[in-house]
Order: structure tokens, then C-alpha cells, then sequence
């Protein structure tokens, strides 16, 4: 007998390009940290969808305004401005001390918004010679998938047969300060990093790495960009992860998180002295800044304002920490607040299929690191039962590879 979540997964394999290798679960609804599948089985989410869910899946605060809002009005474009839009961008900018918010959606054309700040503001503000401007990323990097950010990623899963590339871009070890002094000169007008590196398995840098790039940053006038798309928002116990060396960056990069889990909301946030490069008709989206998604954003800022997700993330996450610490069969955990990279020294996809059965819905990272990233509302007892399941599931795919 088929199940219906055996016929769901088969149009899925058949009728979409297979871009993702998801675990064979079929999601209907959810709640707070718990999903439910079509045959009514309900996970406790790990994952929260890359940090997007950090609230918590149907946060009743933001459903309840984005329910609001789709009865006035969704979308005018930015021909017309709508009374959402200027109480968002400021409220935002308040929450970064920035001065002005570039408001686009998905994560990969915020951080395609900030390169283009970046070439824009060193032609014109620094002075850099027409076409010769260089941003330096770091190995190891995610910051999404358009032709452009994709040139200077070095998984090759991810960049190659995608060419020719977008020039202009060098890459040099995360955490190397000398072979990023080394690779920055004259027409160097950003410094792009990820201030815990997500996708690379999350790869926190050295202590006082971020403290570095900021002073060097400074000293060679150069524009440091913090793509905080997966780490922000609360996500790391800080409403920013470069907050933990009390660095504050030229540019922010916001994604996931910042739309509640509800549509994609990014933005681009720096003083007036980076985005004032922007004249009317040199760049735009047509959903960028919509009513809805500043409705939601600035509901989502509006909590952040509040400090308790932060709080709660970093004492649970301390916890966590602590717990994984001393799980059998974990060669190193990685991170910070309720966000872990486990490297499990072999395959981790055997482990979440393992955990997905035992009622957790968790992701491999790079083959071999399981990533932990639930939604910031998880309670310890909620904590404790994932980690109890966690620990049968290492025990057992441990004993299936005979290690
Ligand atoms: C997910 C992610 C992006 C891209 O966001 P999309 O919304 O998927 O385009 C960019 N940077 C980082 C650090 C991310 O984790």
C-alpha cells in the first residue's frame, strides 16, 4: 500500500530538479519547534530551516500581523511608497546603529546588493580606478547562489560548470589575518565574511579574528561586509554574531531570520556614507521593501528590541554546548548558542536518517558535520529529548559502520 507521503516524495522526483537531497519526510504543518508529516507523525525541527525559523514555525506574534496585513495591502512596488515601509527601514537601522536600510528578499541578493555597494562606493567614494575593484572573500564561504557569488565559492559542487565568472574576487584562509593583510591593496573595497561560516559546518574563527579584520578594515579603508544572513538575528545568543567580539561592521547583511520564517526578507544595512551612493533607477526590486514583509520585519525587530530570544539562546545554548561536549562519538563540536556543528569524523546522512525516525529532523553539512540549529522558543526539556535521540542515533549508525 502506498502512503501518501510515498506518492508526495515521488512527484517531487520526478517532477522537480533535484537541486536538494531532502530527507524523505513530507512536512503538512507545524508549530513552534514541532513539525508534523502527512501521516501525522510529528519531529522536533533541528534545523529551523537554516536559522529562517528562528521565532519559531506560526510565531503567533508574527502570523498574527502578517495576517493583519494581507487584509490592507502586499505590495505596491517602491514607485509608490506605503506606510510600512519608512517605520521598517528605521526601526531596522536603529536595531543595527546604521543610518539607512537597502530592504531586498532573498539572502544571495542581499549579499549581491552589498558587492554592488561595495564596487559602487569604491569607484566613487575611494576612488579605486573604473573596473579594477577587488572584494576579498574567505575559503570555506557561503553567501548564496547567483553567477556572481558562485565565482568565488571554492565548493566545487557549488561553482563549477557555472562559467565564465564574475572577476574581482580573492580568496584567502578563514581566520589567516596575514594572508588577508597580504591580499588586500589600493583597489580593495571589501572584506566579505560570514562571522561564523554556517554552510562550511560552523566554523567559528579564531578569538579575535573578526576584532582584526574590523581594525584592518579601518586602517586600509576598506569596507568590512558581515553577512549575518545565517548567523544573525539571535541566532548565535547576540542579535549579531560579530556582537560577541564587539565588532561592529560597515555593512550588515540580513536574510532568513529577518523574515520570520513567513517569505523571504533581506536587506542591506550601513551608514549614509556607504548607501547614499544610490541614485533613483540604479538598483531595485520589485518585491524588495514590500508592505507584508516590512510588516513582518519590523514585527521581527520589534522582538529582537526585546533581548529575550538572545538570552534564551545563549543560556540554552550554553547548555547545549556543554551536553555535546560529552557525546560519545563526536569528534569536535562546533558553534555557538543554540547553533552546533558536530564533525562526526564519518558520514552524517546515516545519523539524521536515524534521527528522523527516532522523531528529529536534523541536516548533514559537507558530508560529514551534523548541524543542530532548532528554533530559538525550544525549551530544555524539548533540548534534552533531541539530545537523548541524538545520542541513540550516534550509538546506533556508529555500530552500522562498525566504528
Ligand atoms: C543562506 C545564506 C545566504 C543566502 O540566502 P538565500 O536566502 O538562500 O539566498 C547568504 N549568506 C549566508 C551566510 C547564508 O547562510
Amino acid at each position: 500500500m502506498t502512503t501518501t507521503s510515498a506518492r508526495l516524495l515521488e512527484l517531487s522526483d520526478a517532477h522537480s530538479a533535484h537541486t536538494y537531497h531532502p530527507l524523505p519526510v513530507v512536512i503538512s504543518r507545524a508549530e513552534g519547534v514541532w513539525l508534523t508529516d502527512v501521516e501525522g507523525r510529528r519531529y522536533l525541527d533541528m534545523l529551523a530551516a537554516y536559522s529562517a525559523v528562528n521565532f519559531g514555525h506560526a510565531n503567533p506574534r508574527l502570523t498574527a500581523r502578517a495576517k493583519e496585513q494581507l487584509d490592507r495591502v502586499t505590495l505596491v512596488s517602491r514607485a509608490f511608497e506605503h506606510d510600512q515601509f519608512g517605520p521598517f527601514v528605521r526601526d531596522l537601522a536603529a536595531l543595527c546603529g546604521k543610518d539607512m536600510v537597502l530592504p531586498m528578499n532573498s539572502g544571495a541578493e542581499g549579499v549581491e546588493t552589498a558587492l554592488k555597494t561595495a564596487r559602487k562606493w569604491g569607484y566613487e567614494v575611494k576612488g579605486v580606478p573604473p573596473g579594477k575593484a577587488n572584494v576579498i572573500a574567505f575559503r570555506g564561504n557561503f553567501h548564496g547562489r547567483t553567477t556572481t557569488i558562485i565565482s568565488f565559492s571554492d565548493d566545487p559542487d557549488a561553482h563549477d560548470s557555472y562559467g565564465p565568472y564574475t572577476p574581482g574576487f580573492r580568496l584567502v584562509p578563514y581566520g589567516d589575518l596575514e594572508a588577508l593583510r597580504a591580499a588586500v591593496d589600493g583597489a580593495t573595497v571589501a572584506v566579505l565574511i560570514e562571522p561564523i561560516q554556517g554552510e562550511a559546518g560552523v566554523n567559528v574563527p579564531p578569538s579575535g579574528f573578526l576584532r582584526a579584520v574590523r581594525e584592518l578594515c579601518t586602517e586600509t579603508g576598506v569596507l568590512m561586509i558581515d553577512d549575518e544572513v545565517q548567523a544573525g538575528l539571535g541566532r548565535t545568543g547576540r542579535t549579531f554574531a560579530a556582537d560577541h567580539e564587539d565588532v561592529v561592521p560597515d555593512v550588515y547583511i540580513l536574510g532568513k531570520a529577518l523574515g520570520g520564517g513567513i517569505m523571504p526578507v533581506s536587506a542591506v544595512v550601513a551608514d549614509r556614507d556607504v548607501l547614499g551612493v544610490f541614485e533613483p533607477g540604479q538598483h531595485g526590486s520589485t518585491f524588495g521593501g514590500n508592505p507584508l514583509a516590512c510588516a513582518i520585519g519590523r514585527e521581527v525587530v520589534a522582538m529582537l528590541r526585546e533581548g529575550a530570544y538572545q538570552r534564551h539562546s545563549a543560556e540554552l545554548g550554553a547548555y547545549l554546548h556543554e551536553r555535546l561536549g560529552s557525546l560519545p562519538g563526536v569528534e569536535g563540536v562546533s558553534g555557538r548558542g543554540l547553533w552546533a556543528g558536530l564533525s562526526l569524523g564519518r558520514a552524517a546522512r546515516p545519523v539524521s536518517e536515524r534521527l528522523m525516525e527516532l522523531g528529529v529532523l536534523a541536516k548533514e553539512t559537507h558530508e560529514t558535520v551534523l548541524r543542530l540549529a532548532p528554533p530559538l522558543v525550544i525549551t530544555r526539556e524539548e533540548l534534552d529529548w533531541a539530545l537523548e535521540r541524538l545520542e541513540a542515533a550516534l550509538a546506533v549508525s556508529q555500530g552500522a559502520t562498525g566504528r
